[in-house]
């Protein structure tokens, strides 16, 4: 009977690559056909897509035909994780760059829009109002009690794609396969969660499959109550040294969460935070393209919500350092334009409080164009979630006031990109230092070939969560976004900046990984919110010891 059970455990099934030995000790013979074969042979097979069409087949019969492929990828690589974890991280780790896109955006987005009809089985824990006065009992009902990281949405705003309620699970389930596969923390220690209040989602409401609350959302009062019987009860079981990190929270519940429960809790929210210490590594690599320092430029941004101000504040607290003057004045060099024109002093009243520290004094403007040639900024950055908003009068305007503008086009998905690499490359005449949120191919422009950068949150997130981890951090602290930022920048190498990338690549996630955590532990520790004492001596060493690995453990 265990050796039977043993191949339905998740955890610890290898398949065929139990060998004689455990086959005969784990009472295993005859449950498997005779071949023993190795994991990489396993993994190699799983990618071939002949085995991937099998895999998938059987389960998925009916409904194959109306999928696109990577959605059944991701269907395959799903199911993986639940019948062999091992393997199932061992090929994500070994395919980075392939996978990312599957397990996380943009194939997640479109697996969240269809959640409903795919799952069945528990990937994490669903958390609704009618939970409300017994979350600690819900926390109890998880398996594993060990937990370091959670990844809670509420699901009102899934990447570009709006309120998917309670369907919003697919964002935790692949973000915390990426603190595993990318940062090392082992699964069983990661916990997806979901928050469901209702959603607006008219259609969702009417859809007879969908597995949420059918209610409008829960705000103001019943909201927060919610919200803190979760975080009281997530302490309460957890201790204080439990990472939670918000997730595609609508930007003003995530401004209040962050600020709420940044000083009695280990919080942190991607969107901005992460989001800002990404494109923050960027600019400053980016510097070596430009020259001088981030001091000498002036910021403008499309977008001022989440990602945008998160960034500006990031920026400002950067300049802020390197120049020891204070940081309101240093957010002068940052201005933001949102969906009512550019942000000035004269609209202070009526701003959401986020955006206050930007309205610096100027005449009103409405126009981007018109914004970038009265402010003249070196570096613009769309965060606007509006396609096709750094229109060809927009890059030319940038590439007439400067030899090299920087241009970030940061919204996704890749239909909401401000510009595509192409327009930025051809219509600055070659001359733009570009990334973008979303990945685009090469572009070759007069003969010369430029890879564009991905500010993708996967380089930061995993690091810094490793970091506060293995540390016993209590608290986030904006001087780790900033270190993170600068850990990710120096892992561009000469090579990599001869191609003109602004980020180093993916292929050596880990390794950058074990850079930042490292990095981050030891600002901790600076600031006196380690709580693992003492100190390891070489923290990159020890970040690495920490890491899980899938390899396969040998049964005796
Ligand atoms: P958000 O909090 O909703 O903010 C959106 C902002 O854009 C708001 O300030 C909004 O103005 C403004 N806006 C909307 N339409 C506009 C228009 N036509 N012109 C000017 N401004 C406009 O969203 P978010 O979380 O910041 O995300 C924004 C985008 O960034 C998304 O597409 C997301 O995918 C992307 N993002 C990328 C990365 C990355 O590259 N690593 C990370 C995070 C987010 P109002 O305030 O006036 O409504
Ligand atoms: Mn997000």
């Amino acid at each position: 009977a265990s050796g039977y059970s043993l191949l339905r455990d998740p955890h610890h099934n290898k398949g065929l690559a139990f060998n004689e030995k455990e086959r005969d000790s784990h009472y295993l013979c005859g449950l498997l056909p005779p071949t023993v074969v190795s994991q990489e042979l396993q993994v190699s097979f799983f990618l071939s897509p002949l085995s991937l069409f099998q895999s998938i087949v059987k389960k998925m019969m009916h409904n194959i035909r109306n999928y696109q492929v990577p959605l059944q990828r991701y269907m395959a690589m799903m199911d993986l994780q639940e019948r062999n974890q091992r393997l199932f991280y061992k090929l994500l780790m070994d395919n980075v760059e392939e996978l990312l896109p599957i397990v996380y955006t943009p194939t997640v987005g479109e697996a969240c829009q269809k959640y409903g009809s795919i799952f069945n089985r528990p990937q994490g824990l669903f958390i609704s109002l009618k939970e409300k006065g017994k979350i600690l009992e819900v926390l109890r009902n998880w398996p594993e009690k060990n937990i370091q990281v959670i990844v809670v949405t509420d699901g009102e705003r899934i990447l570009g794609l709006g309120d998917l309620g309670c369907q919003g699970m697919g964002i935790p389930v692949g973000k915390l396969s990426l603190y595993t596969a990318l940062g090392g923390v082992r699964p069983s220690a990661c916990l997806p969660i979901t928050i469901d209040v209702g959603t607006n989602n008219e259609e969702l409401l009417n859809d007879e499959f969908y597995i949420g609350l059918r209610q409008k959302r829960a705000t103001g009062q019943e909201y927060a109550e919610l919200l803190h019987e979760f975080m009281t009860a997530v302490k309460q079981n957890y201790g204080e040294k439990v990472l939670v990190q918000f997730e595609d929270f609508a930007n003003h519940n995530a401004f209040n969460l962050l600020e709420k429960y940044g000083t009695t809790h280990l919080v942190f929210n991607d969107d901005i935070q992460g989001t800002a210490s990404v494109v923050l590594a960027g600019l400053i690599s980016a510097m070596k393209f430009v020259g001088g320092s981030l001091a000498d430029h002036t910021f403008l941004f499309l977008g001022a919500g989440e990602a945008g101000t998160g960034i500006a504040e990031l920026i400002a607290l950067e300049i802020s350092k390197q120049t020891n003057m204070p940081v309101e004045e240093t957010r002068k060099k940052v201005w933001l334009v949102d969906s009512k024109g550019l942000i000035v002093s004269s609209r202070a009243e009526s701003l959401q409080h986020f955006k206050r520290p930007w309205a610096h004094e100027h005449e009103p403007v409405t126009e981007l164009v018109d914004a970038v040639n009265k402010i003249k900024p070196t570096v613009l950055i769309g965060t606007s979630g509006q396609g096709k908003t750094f229109t060809k009068e927009v890059v030319e305007a940038m590439s007439a006031l400067n030899e090299k503008p920087i241009i970030l086009a940061l919204s996704n998905p890749t239909s909401q990109s401000e510009c595509t690499a192409e327009e930025a490359y051809t219509w600055s005449q070659g001359r733009a230092i570009f990334a973008s949120g979303s990945p685009f191919e090469s572009v070759e422009y007069e003969g010369k070939v430029h890879v564009p950068g991905q500010s993708n949150n996967a380089y930061i997130f995993p690091g810094l969560g490793l970091g506060l981890i293995m540390s016993g951090t209590i608290r986030v602290h904006d001087d780790m976004l900033l270190v993170a930022a600068e850990a990710l920048a120096a892992e561009v190498s000469q090579e990599n900046f001869d191609k003109g990338l602004i980020y180093p690549p993916f292929k050596n996630i880990r390794k950058i990984s074990a850079h930042i955590a490292a990095k981050v532990a030891a600002k901790s520790y600076e600031l006196g919110l380690a709580t693992r004492l003492p100190p390891p001596k070489d923290l990159v060493k020890y970040a690495e010891s920490c890491m899980y690995s899938p390899s396969y453990r040998t049964y005796r």
